[in-house]
């Protein structure tokens, strides 16, 4: 789960971080007043929205008065910030940060991951600030300093001087950058966070370490020890599709083809996507309807499915282990009486009790393409899907 700028700078100034002063506002006005309240002379007014690259973007703009500021705000609620992270739709923005503007020295890169094959947390930094981390691993890739935290003992303070040392940070300032780099490891170990991305952090003019943005995700798996993070999640910045399948309890991810699948194990969802790739079709989605598949949850994994207009075809790809061809071949039967579909539907069944779930799909008289193996079923999802389209396209001509 991502979380927004102004909550991960709150966060992690609770961990020692320092961060400018700011403060969030829902309107225009409110953003105006919140930045007399706050004071000084200048502004930077902050999109906030789950992804970077505001700046380039559009969404970060410095104001030096009350009309600048209205200004600027007026340009970005209710729009969609577009970035290189944020996909062609882009994002909503209807909250924004002002923040005191500070005067920057130099910037700094600094990320927190999990870096799978050390096990370990990695600390990335580099001098060169204020660029993504893929373009500085592009054309500096000698300016980056990786250091792996041992879990043992954590984070010490000569591990975090060394990295300080290596950016070059200058002596007066290194005890604060340690400060700095044991307060985000101590955030991101306490708080099971994925990542923690501070880009730029800054040294300012009158000396100063600040983090000027702040980026957290966190392991979704452990957020039910975290209500508190959990009430963070921003359902406005998600993909509609797949926030509606989270609350169903359905793991659903939306891709840009027409054939729509339906499978239950996410091994098994990733194989069906790929089979039809080689089948010559494109994958609307992947979707693990989880090992139950229960009519219930095969329902709704119809409608959730259907509920994205590209889909011209679907894939239902059901491993019977625990489960029962012929419970499933109830659900789809029933999912499929309920909600009818115009597209065509291809079902394969295999495992426990596979020729009754075959005869439950012959007797139901429905127009369900059947199928043995995973390939024949890709073969027959995108041959359907093809005919169809061109019967729809030769339709279409006749009128
Ligand atoms: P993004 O990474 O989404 O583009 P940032 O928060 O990093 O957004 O802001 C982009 C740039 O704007 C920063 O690299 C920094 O140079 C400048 N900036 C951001 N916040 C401040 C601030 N409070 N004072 C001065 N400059 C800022
Ligand atoms: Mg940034």
């Amino acid at each position: 789960m991502d979380i927004h700028e102004y909550q991960a700078k709150e966060i992690l100034s609770k961990f020692g971080v320092e961060v400018p002063v700011g403060a969030l506002a829902y309107s225009p006005e409110q953003a105006a007043y919140r930045a007399r309240e706050m004071g000084g002379e200048k502004w930077i007014v902050k999109a906030q929205v789950h992804a970077g690259g505001r700046g380039k973007a559009g969404g970060v703009k410095l104001c030096d008065c009350d009309s600048a500021i209205q200004q600027a705000c007026e340009g970005m609620f209710g729009q969609k910030l577009v970035t290189h992270q944020t996909g062609p739709a882009g994002k909503g923005i209807y909250r924004v940060y002002v923040e005191a503007a500070v005067a920057i020295d130099r910037e700094i890169y600094l990320g927190f991951v999990l870096d799978r094959s050390s096990q370990r947390v990695m600390i990335v930094a580099s001098a060169e600030g204020g660029m993504e981390i893929e373009d500085i691993s592009a054309s500096k890739p000698e300016s980056i300093v990786r250091s792996t935290v041992e879990p043992a003992v954590g984070l010490r303070e000569f591990q975090a001087r060394e990295i300080a040392f290596a950016l070059g940070i200058e002596p007066a300032l290194v005890q604060q950058m340690v400060r700095t780099l044991q307060g985000c490891y101590r955030a991101f170990l306490e708080l099971d966070a994925t990542m923690v991305e501070i880009n730029p952090l800054v040294v300012t003019a009158d000396k100063r370490i600040l983090a000027l943005d702040a980026k957290m995700t966190f392991d979704d798996n452990a957020l039910f020890r975290h209500p508190q993070i959990s009430e963070l999640r921003d359902k406005s910045q998600e993909d509609q599709r797949e926030s509606r399948a989270a609350d169903r309890g359905l793991s659903y991810v939306g891709l840009d083809g027409n054939i729509g699948c339906i499978v239950n194990g996410a091994g098994l969802a990733m194989a069906t996507m790929d089979t039809i790739k080689l089948a010559g079709g494109e994958p609307a989605n992947f979707l693990d309807i989880g090992g139950g598949a229960t009519p219930d949850r095969v329902a709704k994994a119809f409608r959730l499915v259907m509920s994205d207009s590209n889909v011209q075809a679907i894939l239902v790809n059901i491993f019977a282990g625990i489960n029962r061809c012929d419970w499933v071949a109830e659900g789809v039967v029933q999912a499929l009486r309920d909600n009818p579909v115009e597209v065509p539907v291809i079902v394969r069944l295999s495992g426990t009790n596979v020729k009754e779930g075959q005869k439950i799909l012959a007797k139901s008289g429905l127009p369900i393409i059947r199928a043995t193996t995973l390939m024949e079923a890709a073969e027959r999802v995108v041959s359907a899907w093809k005919s169809d389209l061109n019967q729809n396209t030769s339709l279409r001509a006749a009128k």
